[in-house]
């Protein structure tokens, strides 16, 4: 099918799901809206896409996803500005890297245009369950995965692409304790790092369990070779303040996802005249920064938390304190910036919402 001219299927719930929701209790990603979004490539491309009652999916125990792993994912949010005005934060990133992640994973790409208008249609008929409470937004998840019935290791010739909704409340904001990790590996060059792909996730649960059980919320990956550079913290981009500059690991290399909060942290930044430095940064810069006071700030930035403050940084059984969060001014101000931005309360300088 030609997806320029996208035409959709929609099967409405007669009842919605939405007056049974603990928004006080809400679990981050296990309650889902009324409607899901369910596309699939068959015979060389994409059929009509349909949106549907949320329901479970039949699968073939042999469905090569399963077994080999062709499967990625994105994620994004849906923001409430006002009782009507409903808006997500560049579906275009998320569009252009899903067809990165596919081309990495010799998956079928989407068109960027139609990847957005999905993901709006979708908002737009659940668009009641993105609440208007400070800090609540709304958790798309689009994805795709292999889809053929077989054993045998080779690109799967069936796909399914799909988008699921789930309403969240605001991330925690406790500041995160993070450990640097000297031996296991998130990405190696030539790898899929860059990738938003399952396996990526599966693979690091187990050094993320080893470092909570040593107290950390979170690791901070190193390069697999050596172990001496920066590349991420847990499942966000990098970040650190030193000497004034916003230094975080260049992208060039093949292990460092693009991040998409990171991407308009580092444009906010240099927008306001802040010194950004995109390079190599190594395990000992930081240490030596944090030894002699000069490590002002550090964080992670990903879409869940968008900015989550780092309090210190575990080393070779040593912890490093980061100064009190009160003195962190280019971090608070880009978190309460974008914050506000995301449902209308900033001036969107770059046209970053996109109207639902
Ligand atoms: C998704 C992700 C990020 C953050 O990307 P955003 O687009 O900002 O949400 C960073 N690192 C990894 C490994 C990720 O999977």
């Amino acid at each position: 099918m030609d997806l320029t001219e996208l035409r959709l299927k929609v099967d409405k719930v007669t009842d919605s799901a939405i007056s049974k929701v603990d928004w006080v209790n809400l679990p981050f990603g296990k309650v889902f809206t009324d409607h899901m979004l369910m596309m699939d490539f068959v015979d060389g491309c994409w059929q009509e896409p349909q949106i549907l009652p949320f329901q479970s999916i039949p699968m073939h125990p042999a469905m090569s996803s399963i077994h080999y792993g062709q499967a990625i994912f994105e994620g994004l949010k849906a923001y409430r500005h006002n009782t009507e005005k409903v808006s997500i934060f560049r579906p275009d990133m998320n569009a252009k890297r899903f067809n990165e992640s596919a081309k990495r994973m010799c998956m079928p790409q989407i068109p960027e245009s139609a990847f957005i208008e999905m993901v709006r249609k979708i908002v737009e008929i659940d668009q009641a369950w993105v609440s208007e409470i400070k800090g609540y937004s709304l958790y798309i998840r689009p994805f795709m995965f292999a889809t053929d019935h077989w054993v045998g290791i080779k690109p799967s010739e069936t796909y399914k692409f799909m988008i699921l909704l789930s309403p969240v409340a605001s991330y925690y904001s406790e500041l995160v304790r993070v450990k640097i990790e000297p031996y296991f590996t998130r990405a190696a060059k030539g790898g899929v790092g860059r990738a938003k792909a399952a396996g990526n996730y599966g693979a690091s649960l187990y050094p993320a369990k080893f470092a909570q059980d040593q107290g950390y919320h979170q690791l901070v990956w190193t390069d697999a070779s050596e172990h001496k550079y920066i590349e991420e913290s847990g499942t966000m981009n990098i970040l650190f303040i030193i000497d004034d500059v916003i230094i975080t690991p260049t992208e060039d290399e093949d292990t460092i996802l693009r991040g998409v909060t990171k991407r308009s942290i580092l444009d906010l930044a240099r927008y306001w005249g802040i010194q950004v430095e995109e390079r190599k940064i190594s395990v000992e810069e930081v240490i030596n920064a944090a030894k002699n006071g000069r490590l002002q700030d550090a964080f992670g930035a990903g879409t869940a938390a968008t900015l989550a403050q780092i309090a210190l940084i575990g080393y070779e059984g040593t912890d490093y304190h980061l100064p009190p969060v009160e003195t962190r001014e280019i971090s608070n101000k880009l978190k309460s910036y974008l914050s506000l931005l995301k449902i209308g309360q900033s001036e969107d300088i770059f046209g970053w919402n996109f109207p639902v």
